[in-house]
């Protein structure tokens, strides 16, 4: 089997998503993380009128010769609407308040000498300073949100800017998972000889939080085919995508692969790539069928699991979502560190940005977990590099991988 390169695997897998079509409308309060399937359009200016950006004293330009006083008629405070201002007069003005009528500039205080209900420009500024204009920002009729916006604190913050209550967004995406492995026990349970925690899940159910998806959790499953097929049946039936840790090696005790087969059809990628060479993707169902489920197995070493997930499980699954994953951010910084025996596949290396420079966690292994915990980003070295420290290098913030 040949290897596809990251970036190959990637938009394969972008390709095969189907975005979600069924929308509904949720209370803007609780739409953090939610992806609009309708633009926002704004039935409002922003700001609805012009208005002083700071505090000070609002006046015409020309009134502003050296030497002359004005008379102060007026006190503006945000919020409130002034009187039309003759000439020779200036408002008292605060931040936010609506510029009155016969006025074209504001001076800021810290310019102004005040006296006996006058006030006298030191420094005059430019025609026009220090106003901000009526629907400077936002336009009414403008589409301050498109379809596919991921609802982030910021865009919420414009939403209720607008005036929006609701929101008309893409309904959740439901992920079923399940985890294989005859030695898995959940935390709380005895620990008998041979077996180990499994962690799998709580890492993959925080990611999955993390995007928004609802969880479907059918916990953990035999090596064995037939539990391995009742399950896959089960979660198809519930989710738009199934995902799954272990048992897609190439071992006797793997049977996803098989009951893939079975149930639906599988695509096996070798993907060039340390940790997680190999991934399987696929759908459940018949191929005729638009409700088909698809498909995605992890694999089952932690650190494996978790960067696969990062790399191609979440992007796919943004696009089911209905939005787009930003393209892959890596920032070139210098190494902390020695690499000097070329490896045969790119690698992304747990790491921490410190002090100006990368620096690795000591072991690269796959099944050390906390690597991951320790690191805040993964540095990507290319196939055949070496790398000595000073060497300028790739660094991708898990922040960036998570964004
Ligand atoms: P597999 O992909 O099933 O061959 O598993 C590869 C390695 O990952 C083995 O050492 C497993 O014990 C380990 N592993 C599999 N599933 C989990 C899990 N849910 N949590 C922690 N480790 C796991
Ligand atoms: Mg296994």
């Amino acid at each position: 089997m040949t290897l596809l390169s990251v970036d190959e695997a990637r938009a394969r897998l972008l390709a095969g998503a189907r975005p979600l079509a069924e929308t509904e409308t949720v209370a803007a309060d609780l739409a953090l993380g939610r992806v609009l399937a309708a633009p926002l359009v704004s039935g409002v200016a922003v700001p609805p009128l012009d208005n002083s950006a700071m505090d000070g004293y609002a006046l015409l330009h020309s009134d502003c010769a050296e030497g002359r006083w004005l008379a102060v008629t007026q006190r503006i405070p945000a919020g409130h609407l002034g009187q039309p201002l003759k000439p020779g007069e200036a408002a008292r003005i605060f931040t936010g308040a609506p510029i009155p009528e016969g006025a074209d500039t504001v001076v800021m205080q810290e310019d102004c000498e005040s006296a006996d209900g006058r006030v006298l420009v030191k420094q005059a500024p430019r025609p026009g300073a220090n106003i901000r204009r009526a629907g400077e920002d936002i336009r009414v009729g403008q589409d301050v949100l498109v379809v596919g916006d991921r609802l982030t604190p910021a865009r919420l913050g414009v939403a209720a800017l607008v005036g929006a209550t609701d929101l008309t967004v893409f309904r959740r995406l439901k992920v079923a998972v399940f985890f294989t492995g005859d030695e898995i026990v959940m935390p709380g349970q005895a620990l008998a000889p041979g077996r180990i925690y499994n962690s799998n899940r709580a890492t993959l159910r925080g990611l999955l939080d993390q995007l928004g998806c609802e969880v479907i959790d059918l916990g953990q499953v035999p090596d064995r085919l037939d539990a391995t097929l009742e399950v896959l049946q089960r979660a198809a039936a519930c989710a738009d995508v199934v995902i799954t840790s272990g048992g897609v090696s190439v071992g006797e005790e793997d049977h996803v692969k098989a009951a893939l087969e079975r149930l639906g059809r599988i695509d096996m990628w070798q993907v060039a790539m340390k940790p997680g060479k190999p991934l399987v993707y696929g759908r459940v169902g018949d191929a005729d069928l638009p409700s088909q489920t698809d498909f995605l197995g992890l694999p089952g070493n932690p650190v494996s699991a978790f960067v696969v997930f990062c790399l191609f499980a979440r992007p796919f699954l943004l696009a089911r979502m209905g939005t787009a994953a930003a393209p892959l951010k890596a920032y070139t910084v210098p190494a902390g560190f020695d690499w000097a025996k070329p490896g045969k596949r790119r690698e992304f290396l747990r790491a921490r940005f410190e002090d100006g420079r990368a620096t690795l966690y000591p072991s690269q292994s796959s099944g050390v977990l906390t690597s991951l915990a320790w690191a805040d980003g993964l540095v990507d070295i290319a196939a055949g590099a070496t790398v000595k420290p000073g060497d300028p290098i790739r660094f991708l913030p898990l922040t960036e991988l998570l964004a």
